[in-house]
């Protein structure tokens, strides 16, 4: 069986509402005409708000996966005789520090180990004894495990030691608190298709339109990824650099209207109340959750297969019950999947979960 509606338990691309599906059938436009510069606009108006500010910051918009944002930061932020400070405490913390290393960035690598809560204290420590070090990259949510990382303490370190903070918040933003300003973070990475519950295809980059200025004065170390060049076409000149996905836009703007209408704190509680309900049903069934209950998102449960049980084998009876769920990365795939609360799914989503994930753990003996 098939269910039409697949339930996404994947971190992203999430289920969306069916008006954000419909605004992909919008109107065949060119990029270069005033009605996608206006379209262009309000998005990146709305992105600068998510993100906790107003008029003072701006966004840059860009057609590409998560993974193309942080590519535009990390290269185009640190200038030429920067240090970068990558805090990774698991897959895509380690992503930041490959990225950084593609380029020949000068960085150094604070590796806590997967799971392991990122202390503020330490990351103090490596700016106090590396004067060289002028610029900390984390992420905010680490998806490989469900660790929420305390950017506040790490960015309000990184202010106050006088560096500058990049913030991968792809699987964060719209959901778990963050807010550019109040947090003093300094540029702030997220995508379309995770917490903001849009399509895959656009991600962005929030800064303070003065630090944005100030971007002209880097060597460019991409083309395509430049961000100072995203900014001035955007910002000065109101059209895109590149052709954009247009109809991504169409639903991204919807997404962000159904996300500013919701609000942080509403959606957040709503992600918390799914994801306490699954850890509560997943208990109950006697499996365990990766990261101890302080240091969880409301966004992602990673929990451990039982004992003699491949992920395939789960994958599949799950998935002829409706729901995707996902693979555990590198040395957790064999031990460990994953279970995300994204996106537009309901308490009736989890029960039946948890019931349909009850009903196979019994054929096979395992509960
Ligand atoms: C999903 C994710 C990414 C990468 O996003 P893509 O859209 O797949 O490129 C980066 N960082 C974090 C924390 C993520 O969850």
């Amino acid at each position: 069986m098939t269910a039409d509606r697949m339930v996404l338990m994947n971190p992203g691309p999430v289920n969306t509402d069916s008006a954000v599906r419909a605004a992909l059938a919008g109107p065949d436009a060119c990029h270069r005409e005033a009605e996608f510069s206006e379209l262009q606009r309000r998005v990146r108006r709305k992105v600068v708000q998510i993100c906790g500010a107003g008029d003072s910051h701006a966004s840059v918009v860009l057609t590409g996966s998560g993974t193309a944002a942080l590519e535009a930061a990390i290269t185009s932020v640190p200038p030429a005789d920067a240090g970068l400070l990558v805090i990774d405490n698991g897959h895509y913390g380690r992503r930041l520090l490959e990225i950084a290393r593609c380029y020949g960035i000068r960085v150094r690598h604070l590796e806590f180990g997967w799971g392991v809560y990122a202390d503020p204290a330490v990351v103090k420590r490596a700016l106090q004894e590396d004067p060289w070090l002028t610029h900390t990259v984390v992420v905010h949510h680490e998806t490989s495990t469900g660790m929420l990382n305390d950017v506040r303490a790490i960015a309000g370190v990184t202010r106050e030691q006088g560096r500058i903070s990049i913030v991968d918040a792809i699987s964060s933003l719209g959901a778990e608190s963050l807010d550019i300003i109040d947090d003093d973070i300094d540029w702030v990475v997220g995508t379309a298709n995770k917490c903001l519950e849009g399509m895959p295809g656009i991600s962005f980059v929030c800064g303070a339109k003065a630090a944005f200025e100030d971007l002209e004065q880097n060597q460019a170390r991409t083309y395509s990824l430049d961000l100072s060049r995203h900014y001035k076409a955007q910002e000065k000149n109101g059209f895109p650099a590149f052709t954009p996905s247009i109809p991504i836009f169409y639903a991204f703007d919807v997404a962000l209207d159904l996300a500013l209408a919701e609000g942080r704190a509403a959606r957040g509680a709503r992600y918390r109340r799914l994801a306490e309900r699954l850890r509560e049903g997943l208990g109950r069934l006697g499996l365990q959750v990766l990261i101890d209950p302080q240091h969880r998102s409301v966004v992602l449960t990673a929990v451990r297969l039982p004992a003699s049980l491949a992920f395939e084998e789960l994958h599949r009876g799950l998935k002829e019950r409706g729901f995707v769920i996902y693979a555990a990365q590198e040395h957790l795939s064999g031990s460990y999947f994953r279970l995300s609360t994204m996106g537009h799914i309901d308490d009736g989503d989890i029960e039946r979960f948890l019931a349909s994930l009850e009903s196979l753990l019994s054929t096979w003996e395992l509960v």
